[in-house]
């Protein structure tokens, strides 16, 4: 056993690395309310070009993002269609409907994450007074660590744009979608990041996640939703100031911690294999960087005491609603093999 703890609820609990540290120390800072941050504005030019937007705003989480670009897209009495498990429905407080009056129409997703085309065209309402009017489209990549099959992606926003529709990517774990579509077809990552960004109008990026900065995420969009965004940021609070010095982090991110994001599948992968044949357990093949376990049969209340087990040996994972086990910059090998050799003791296997 090593003594480290090993913290595997998400990806977001990572800890700024040296060289990002002093990237941060040696940011130049401005005042960005003013929109003279050079770290802030270098940090735009520099996703807005890598995803092939015109502009791009720096947001202090993607939460924020989401509701900016939602709340850029629509009016008040509008909808967007989004799915059941979405964060931008599910897990951001309801922000577009409270702070927007933007309505969400939540549909189902498929067991691959998408929602079926037949289901948003479904949904989208025809122009007439009793229905609130369907303005946007809202997808999410990865969604619970799933990779939506860039054909889809083509189709769903194609669908949505002949509809008058515009649509929204919340691409939170772009990079960690970018890097597993790379694997596939053996392109680069970035080059898989911009093909998929530009089936949106907008798109939203953390840099906390997978890729290891302290805070921040980036809204990607026309002049036009940017601008749109801008005000609404200034709105609910997100103007910063000297934000050079979370910038320069991010940037410090995209520049060194994209294709590293492989390794992060690679010990998803290692864990879920580690995991497999547990009687007790079933654990779901991982794309990416998240491992979704499910207890069955007489384990199917032990959640709980399992996570107890867990923590009382140094590794933490969460059970919101199945146990999840997030991979990341602050794991290594090690780390993964402890868990599965704890968890295999839990289950005396
Ligand atoms: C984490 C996350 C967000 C929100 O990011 P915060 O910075 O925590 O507000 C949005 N969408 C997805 C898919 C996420 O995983």
């Amino acid at each position: 056993m090593t003594e480290k703890l090993i913290d595997l609820r998400s990806d977001t609990v990572t800890q700024p690395t040296p060289a990002m540290r002093a990237a941060m120390l040696d940011a130049p800072l401005g005042d960005d309310v003013f929109g003279g941050d050079p770290s802030v504005n270098a940090l735009q030019d520099k996703i807005a070009g890598l995803l092939g937007f015109e502009a791009a705003l720096f947001m202090p989480t993607g939460t924020q993002s989401n509701l900016c670009a939602i709340l850029a897209h629509c009016q008040r009495g509008d909808e967007y269609i989004v799915g059941q498990q979405a964060h931008c429905y599910r897990w951001e407080g309801g922000g577009a409907a409270v702070l927007g009056s933007v309505q969400p129409q939540p549909l189902a997703h498929q067991s691959d994450g998408t929602l079926a085309l037949s289901d948003i065209e479904a949904a989208i309402k025809p122009d007439d007074a009793h229905f609130a009017r369907s303005r946007l489209l809202a997808l999410e990549n990865t969604l619970g660590g799933k990779l939506l099959p860039f054909d889809y992606l083509q189709q769903a926003t194609q669908l949505a744009h002949k509809h008058g529709l515009a649509r929204h990517l919340d691409g939170a774990r772009l990079f960690n979608a970018a890097v597993a579509q790379a694997a596939q077809t053996g392109s680069d990552a970035f080059t898989e990041a911009r093909r998929m960004a530009q089936c949106f109008d907008s798109v939203s990026v953390c840099f906390s996640k997978g890729l290891g900065a302290p805070v921040g995420s980036a809204l990607c969009g026309s002049r036009d939703v940017i601008a749109r965004a801008h005000r609404i940021r200034k709105m609910a609070g997100g103007g910063m100031r000297q934000a050079g010095l979370l910038a320069a982090a991010a940037s410090h991110a995209l520049d060194h911690h994209v294709l590293r994001l492989a390794q992060d599948h690679a010990l998803a992968q290692r864990l879920a294999d580690g995991l497999a044949g547990i009687h007790g357990l079933q654990v779901e093949a991982p794309q990416t960087n998240i491992v979704f376990v499910d207890l069955t049969g007489a384990a199917r209340e032990q959640s709980g005491a399992l996570l107890k087990h867990l923590a009382d040996h140094g590794i933490q994972a969460t059970g919101l609603y199945r146990l999840r086990f997030v991979t990341h910059l602050d794991v290594d090998a090690a780390g993964v093999d402890d868990a599965v050799a704890v968890i295999r003791r839990f289950f005396h296997s």
